[in-house]
């Protein structure tokens, strides 16, 4: 319930390599930490998919974009985006938008939260964030732009509805 809309399944992936001052979970931060993820832990995973009171899976950490897990969490992504289609994938990285947008697993990714924790910025009345300088990006919406380096939020910082502020197309406004 934490961790993005709904009741979700965690997966929480060993790696970081971000540093972040205060991290919430610094042991997540080596590589070779946690438990080994297995068939069983597959299964699990999909067994609790499956149920009709899950929204989906977050993926954290720990970064699931560490170069140790980024290329089994793509299939993983793909294996679940296949059995249920229906759930939703967030994930949330130390990274920004600006220097992942080009990777390829990005397309199996509904929502994402990114950039570093920054202590500074720190407000626990963030929702689905720990600072403010991260955001909330509907990810899918965001690689349908023509542009798609400017973000399109999820949600706003605390929860009010976000408004897109797109024109529709052949509107045209004053200034065009
Ligand atoms: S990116 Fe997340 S897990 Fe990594 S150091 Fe920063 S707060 Fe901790």
């Amino acid at each position: 319930m934490l961790n993005g809309d709904g009741l979700r399944v965690v997966l929480w992936l060993a790696g970081c390599n971000h540093c972040c001052k205060n991290c919430h979970n610094p042991i997540t931060w080596d590589p070779d930490g946690g438990l080994p993820f297995d068939e069983a832990a597959k299964q699990e995973i999909f067994e609790q998919l499956g149920k009709s009171y899950i929204s989906g899976i977050t993926f954290s950490g720990g970064d699931p974009l560490h170069p140790v897990n980024r290329m089994d969490v793509r299939e993983l992504m793909a294996q679940i985006k296949e059995k249920f289609p229906d759930k939703t994938i967030w994930m949330y990285t130390g990274d920004c938008w600006e220097d992942i947008r080009q990777y390829s697993l990005l397309c199996y990714v509904d929502v994402l939260v990114d950039g570093e924790f920054i202590d500074e910025k720190k407000d626990p009345k963030l929702l689905w964030k720990g600072s403010a300088n991260q955001r909330v990006i509907d990810v899918q919406q965001t690689l349908a732009q023509e542009d798609p380096s400017v973000p399109i939020l999820h949600c706003g910082d605390y929860g009010e509805a976000f408004v897109h502020t797109r024109k529709p197309e052949n509107v045209r406004g004053c200034c065009d």
